[in-house]
């Protein structure tokens, strides 16, 4: 008899138009391929994701809007969002209403910060998920930051003060935008802690990492609450990078002894000053130690001369190497690399976590604050740089976990961790059975 070969069930996901959204939203996109769905990607045309061999196996299909491009840039983040959720509320619900017409679609799983989607999935009666691609931490911070902004607001606040049974978390690192106002960012957070109809949160995190901040987002959303991360662990992650990576430090990185270079970089949108760039380059050169450092094109304010000489000035060692945009992960998981500079973003804390690298924290905005705090105060795998960045701060930092025994015994415990990640992610593992109890509801 011939056997009918069962049709696969259809996921709609909906990634926030950023590389840190983006990058664990199809790595769980490829975790559900592997486990039988098939994937449509909605996106809009900012930074928008080719598909490329890598992602073959998706759907694409574009959310419509009219929305100038330059807005990504000139208004910030935290205003493009709520600008771009206005925009798309009718736009993705007429979308929805078309893909219905030729299939099924199982769930509809959206980026946090793309909460419009919401409206549109109640119409059609889709069963919808929250995709988490912050830490736990910042998604509890969020909720904090809307309740003690309705109760008085948030301008008397004493900033070095810890914030009730948030610990290590002081007012101050709370994620307030640099970007935006507190009002602005206070609206798009009200809209990320909503969750409105959908049926579950996942979120790119470890069990382990974040046990308590997990219980608090279960008790106050009252909906199940998935930690399946790291994601980038749990599958070979695709290739999403936007900005072309250059290879090239890959071969420098080779020539290199082992556990000798630090790795620098700030993520897809954190801005330096020229200045600061200037104290940066001062302070590495002065450590005496190797290092591997991102200068993204356009990353650099208050220059008055261009990027390209201002890199000229800064290297005068050899013992630097410097790209436009690397292929992050293969640099954390080299052995010539010994630690991390970061804004600690979520994806590049956990990148670095998963490969067993400590870090240097330098936070600028959002939730990297939070996640520096962890690093520093409750993994221990991590140094802060607070306040003016000067050459001898710079120096100093990069001595305490390059040449110092402290800096051993934060590399043991970031080892130590690497192996809990690792862990998690295996049969039987907390995120991989997290996933599996996910899919089970689909
Ligand atoms: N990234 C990369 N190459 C670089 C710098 C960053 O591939 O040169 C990737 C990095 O691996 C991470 C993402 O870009 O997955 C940045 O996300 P993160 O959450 O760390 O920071 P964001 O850019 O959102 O501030």
């Amino acid at each position: 008899m011939e056997k009918k070969l069962a049709r696969r069930r259809r996921l709609v996901l909906v990634p926030a138009p950023a590389q840190g959204h983006i990058n664990p939203m199809m790595q769980l996109a490829k975790a559900l391929h592997l486990k039988g769905f098939s994937i449509t990607v909605a996106q809009t045309k900012f930074n928008y994701l080719n598909p490329s061999s890598d992602l073959s196996d998706f759907q694409f299909v574009t959310i419509p809007e009219n929305l100038p491009v330059s807005d990504l840039k000139n208004l910030g983040p935290g205003r493009f969002l709520i600008k771009l959720a206005k925009e798309c509320y009718v736009s993705f619900k007429e979308l929805l209403g078309q893909l219905l017409v030729n299939e099924e679609i199982a769930c509809v799983i959206y980026d946090e910060f793309m909460y419009f989607v919401e409206a549109a999935v109640e119409e059609f009666k889709l069963r919808n998920v929250i995709l988490s691609t912050t830490s736990a931490t910042a998604f509890v911070c969020r909720f904090v930051m809307c309740k003690l902004y309705a109760k008085d607001g948030l301008a008397q606040l004493k900033e070095e003060e810890l914030v009730p049974e948030l610990y290590p978390i002081r007012y101050k690192d709370l994620p307030s935008s640099v970007f935006a106002s507190v009002e602005c960012s206070v609206e798009l957070f009200k809209n990320t802690c909503y969750k409105g109809t959908a049926s579950s949160v996942i979120i790119n995190t470890v069990r382990c990492l974040e046990i308590s901040s997990f219980e608090w987002l279960q008790r106050e959303l009252d909906i199940p609450v998935y930690p399946i991360g790291p994601l980038h662990m749990a599958v070979s992650a695709p290739r999403t990078s936007l900005l072309e990576e250059n290879e090239s430090c890959i071969e420098w990185l080779n020539k290199q002894k082992p556990s000798s270079v630090i790795y620098i970089s700030l993520g897809s949108f954190t801005m330096m000053e020229t200045k600061e760039v200037l104290e940066m380059a001062s302070g590495l050169d002065s450590s005496n130690q190797h290092f591997l450092w991102v200068i993204r094109p356009g990353s650099v304010s208050g220059s008055e001369i261009s990027e390209e000489e201002l890199l000229k000035k800064m290297v005068t060692t050899d013992r630097g190497y410097i790209v436009k945009w690397a292929p992050q992960k293969q640099v954390l998981a080299h052995s010539a690399v010994r630690a991390f500079w970061s804004h600690c973003g979520w994806n590049s804390t956990l990148e670095s976590l998963g490969e067993g690298v400590p870090m240097i924290c330098r936070p600028f905005t959002t939730d990297q604050k939070g996640n520096a705090r962890y690093l520093e105060c409750v993994w221990k795998v991590g140094i802060q740089v607070e306040g003016k960045l000067e050459r001898s701060a710079v120096e100093k930092a990069v001595k305490r976990l390059m040449v110092d025994e402290e800096g051993e015994e934060m590399k043991r415990r970031a080892l130590s961790l690497k192996e809990k990640l690792k862990d998690s992610v295996l049969a039987q593992g907390s995120s991989h059975n997290s996933l599996d109890d996910f899919i089970k509801t689909l």
